[in-house]
């Protein structure tokens, strides 16, 4: 077994253990197959953020699903969003026609969902539906319509299971909070 003693001792203390999170996953996925049977889902996953959660998802969605990562990045090496969004954009891809489903790691100000929905929707696809692990609890300055959540949690910094602070702590099979 592998306990990742050296990156687990930075964290102050653990949020969702690795079972807390395979448990909801397994469940996001039941859902995601009733609500997409007989279609084929494009999935529009963000990268880097959402690696391990879109990874362990679909492995466990038994339909047809065509996977597209994109890009985005608001927060730029801190701890607090910029304001300001940046899409990586891949020139060959369209979303025209399709039954898309836009999955990120986390929802916090609203601003990456609601910019990449907006420009998914400029696309005329089939369906559009956004899905996420963690939805922070907060006053949101982007709206943005929300079909799939894993947990609601507090407006706190996270790491782990994809997500990073300053590019570490992606690796981390749990959810946490860094030491001060
Ligand atoms: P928003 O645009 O909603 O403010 O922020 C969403 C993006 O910011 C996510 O894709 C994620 O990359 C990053 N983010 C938001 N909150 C956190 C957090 O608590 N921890 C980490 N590591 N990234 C976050
Ligand atoms: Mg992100």
């Amino acid at each position: 077994m592998n306990v990742l003693t050296g990156v687990l001792s930075d964290l102050e203390r653990v949020l969702l253990s690795a079972e807390d999170i395979r448990a909801r996953v397994e469940s996001l996925a039941a859902q995601i197959e009733r609500d997409y049977t007989g279609k084929l889902i494009t999935v529009a996953a963000l990268m880097d953020g959402a690696l391990f959660f879109v990874a362990d998802l679909l492995r466990q969605v038994d339909l047809p699903v065509h996977l597209v990562t994109l890009g985005a990045s608001s927060y730029h090496g801190g701890t607090q969003s910029s304001g300001e969004v940046r899409l990586q954009w891949p020139p060959d891809v369209s979303f025209a026609g399709q039954h898309v489903l836009l999955l990120d790691d986390i929802l916090d100000t609203g601003l990456t969902l609601s910019a990449l929905h907006k420009r998914i929707a400029e696309e005329k696809p089939a369906s559009l539906r956004t899905g996420v692990l963690l939805n922070k609890k907060r006053p949101r300055a982007h709206d943005c319509p929300l079909d799939y959540c894993g947990f609601e949690i507090a407006d706190e910094f996270v790491v782990g299971y994809g997500m990073d602070y300053q590019g570490r702590f992606r690796n981390l099979p749990c959810i946490g909070i860094l030491n001060p």
